[in-house]
């Protein structure tokens, strides 16, 4: 069957816009199209190829469980599933994990724990949630509605209640919301997609020191932060502040979809048998392909690699910035960059990434005001380069006209 982009149309949801070209292989930091093209990608599938295309050990993770075992649901166990969470809550604050398949669905396990976990130690009227504006967490109900932007969880009828949303490093405004009856308080320890939003050393050891005051649980959202995109395994190592439960899942299998939930051994004890499931979570061809990605990213080698890959892409993006006075500043941590926009070009983010796309070279945005960068965590020295210069051609593009 000759497959073609106009098809998605017509037997697709309309929920998604996808660019005009359909990639059909990808190697590396690489990818080619229908016709040949070849792309460099510095998006990363939105932060989940942690080790780029088709990574020969990821292949062969695959491929060797490919033959073994591929399903069995949660009423039997398996050895990648039970090696994988003893490798994470070895590197990790965690004693306990629970699988899920994607970073929503960690989120929602994270919610549901925490207000349950209230629910048994402190009883019914400690249910508030409270996260933070231009906070992201996922599209199921629950998650959407606890991210902090109406634009996604308006228009589906009642919202789960008790979510409260404060502004994010405004420790004065979380402050004056909490209370014995707040549960739980949710937070990205980096904004992703809200625009690529550092938090301030004082306001993480804030938020934990609100939370412990209050006994509300603090939970983490490292789905984009995790597995080693900011140049720590989680980003949490990097502020000094742990949190109580943590959700992981993007990058997690390196583009195989899986996600978790960490937590102490205290407070897994609310999730007792029968409480909450998956059918699929924790299923061994998804454990197996993240166990290899974790073996591979949890090294000095690696995360010290990411350092030194942010200094290139900052080094670069502020050369191309000399030259054409676009960039107010670019943000973020290690992988996770976003170049913000000037004000004559605030709003525009999109016109860049369509330049970009243009220039054969894949980058995201965040939000309408910051093009952001997500790329494989062993990107190439060469390939960053090569990027940056097809980067500087669409800047060139879009500020000329
Ligand atoms: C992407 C993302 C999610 C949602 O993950 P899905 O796998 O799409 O459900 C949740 N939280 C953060 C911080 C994310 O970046």
């Amino acid at each position: 069957m000759q497959v073609t982009r106009e098809m998605f149309n017509d037997v697709m949801v309309p929920n998604y816009n996808p660019a005009a070209f359909i990639p059909v292989k990808g190697q590396g930091s690489r990818v080619w199209d229908q016709k040949g093209d070849e792309y460099i990608d510095l998006a990363g599938g939105i932060a989940v190829n942690a080790l780029g295309h088709c990574h020969p050990e990821l292949v062969a993770a695959l491929k060797e469980q490919g033959e073994k075992l591929w399903h069995l649901s949660n009423v039997f166990t398996n050895e990648p599933a039970i090696r994988l969470a003893k490798k994470l809550t070895d590197a990790t604050f965690a004693d306990r994990v629970y699988f899920a398949n994607s970073g929503a669905e960690s989120n929602e396990a994270a919610l549901k724990l925490a207000r349950r976990y209230a629910l048994d130690h402190f009883g019914e009227n400690k249910d508030q949630i409270i996260s933070f504006k231009q906070g992201f967490h996922g599209r199921t109900f629950f998650t959407v509605t606890v991210g902090g932007q109406t634009a996604y969880s308006d228009g589906f009828g009642p919202k789960p209640g008790a979510v409260d949303h404060a502004e994010y490093n405004d420790l004065e405004g979380l402050k004056a919301i909490m209370s014995d009856r707040t549960c739980a308080v949710m937070m990205e320890p980096l904004q992703g997609e809200g625009g690529i939003i550092s938090p301030t050393p004082e306001f993480v050891k804030g938020v934990r020191e609100l939370c412990d005051q209050y006994n509300a649980l603090l939970i983490f959202d490292e789905v984009q932060s995790g597995i080693g995109r900011t140049g720590e395994l989680y980003a949490y190592m990097g502020l000094g502040v742990a949190p109580d439960i943590l959700s992981t899942a993007k990058a997690l299998g390196g583009g195989f979809p899986i996600g978790a939930m960490l937590t102490t051994a205290k407070i897994a004890e609310s999730l007792k048998p029968g409480t909450h499931g998956s059918t699929y979570g924790g299923n061994p061809l998804a454990c197996a392909v993240a166990e290899r990605c974790f073996d591979i990213v949890n090294t000095k080698e690696v995360l010290d690699g990411v350092k030194h890959k942010e200094q290139l892409f900052r080094d670069g993006l502020a050369a191309i910035n000399e030259k054409y006075n676009v960039f107010e500043e670019v943000r973020g941590k290690g992988l996770l960059l976003g170049a913000a926009l000037k004000e004559e070009y605030k709003g525009r983010a999109r016109d860049f990434l369509v330049a970009a796309t243009e220039q054969k070279l894949m980058c995201l945005v965040a939000g309408a005001n910051v093009v952001r960068f997500a790329p494989s965590l062993v990107v190439t020295d060469e390939d960053i380069k090569e990027g940056l210069a097809r980067f500087e051609r669409a800047v060139e593009k879009v500020v000329n006209g």
